[in-house]
């Protein structure tokens, strides 16, 4: 299985996946048009299908156009049905979308839009997770609650450490800023921090980002952590809370 990355509009990442024995190719979402169509004659492949995550027009916003060009099918989240252009599938948790023999499992994950889904392959360790995580970060909570996202979240520290996880944007210099104020004296987060000033610094992506990363130092993957609880000043508090205080306070910073 083959992924190609790529930036489109300002800060969102456009991503193929190809399978080469089967000759099929999905687009995670569809943030702009011509950075997709470009992709796919710089590989030569053929898009077979767009998978969307959720309805937000940064992600769905170029479905008919690229359909257009390309007649692929298009897949997405079964709660946002009405939402998404020209969706001919919906999925939902417990449902799997092919590529060639490549089986990505659904999961429900409302919270950033009240239908979102991920999209995860655990046998090449690979998952699309659109605007539910971030390296370092989540998704705002434009419809739903922090007890949802939390729950979401949760499925996916269901994942083996290794898993690569590709975010929908660079955000992660921010996300960095943030979680060190709250946690001035995480020490693999210091150190993180200078990894990632150092690949922006260059250009660089900093996604995709692996699970175990994120389940070390990832403030919103941590609201079940003693030490982050304490630093927020909520010893002892539940997690849905501590996640919620964390995620008020990353509006407002
Ligand atoms: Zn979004």
């Amino acid at each position: 299985m083959q992924i190609e990355q790529f930036g489109c509009l300002r800060d969102n990442y456009g991503f193929l996946v190809h399978d080469p024995e089967s000759g099929e190719t999905a687009c995670i979402d569809t943030p702009e048009v011509e950075p997709i169509l470009a992709a796919l004659a710089r590989r030569g492949w053929r898009l077979t299908a767009i998978w969307n995550t959720h309805h937000h027009p940064d992600h769905a916003g170029g479905n008919l156009a690229i359909r257009e060009a390309t007649g692929c099918t298009i897949v997405g989240p079964a709660a946002e049905a009405a939402r998404i252009p020209g969706i001919e599938r919906s999925v939902a948790e417990g449902d799997e979308v092919r590529l060639g023999a490549h089986r990505f499992r659904v999961h429900d994950t409302p919270g950033h839009t009240s239908g979102h889904i991920v999209y995860h392959c655990p046998e090449q360790q690979v998952a699309f997770v659109g605007d539910t995580l971030f390296a370092l970060g989540c998704g705002r909570l434009f419809e739903g609650t922090p007890q949802q996202m939390w729950a979401s979240l949760r499925k996916l520290l269901e994942w083996p450490d290794d898993t690569l996880v590709y975010c929908a944007h660079e955000y992660t210099a921010a996300n960095a800023r943030f979680a060190r104020s709250v946690e001035p004296d995480h020490k693999g987060l210091a150190a993180r921090e200078r990894e990632i000033e150092a690949l922006r610094a260059k250009g660089q992506p900093t996604v995709p980002t692996r699970m175990g990363l994120e389940r070390a130092t990832n403030p919103f993957l941590r609201a079940d952590d003693p030490a982050l609880a304490e630093a927020l000043g909520l010893a002892g508090a539940p997690a849905e809370q501590v996640f919620a205080r964390t995620r008020e306070l990353k509006d407002r910073f």
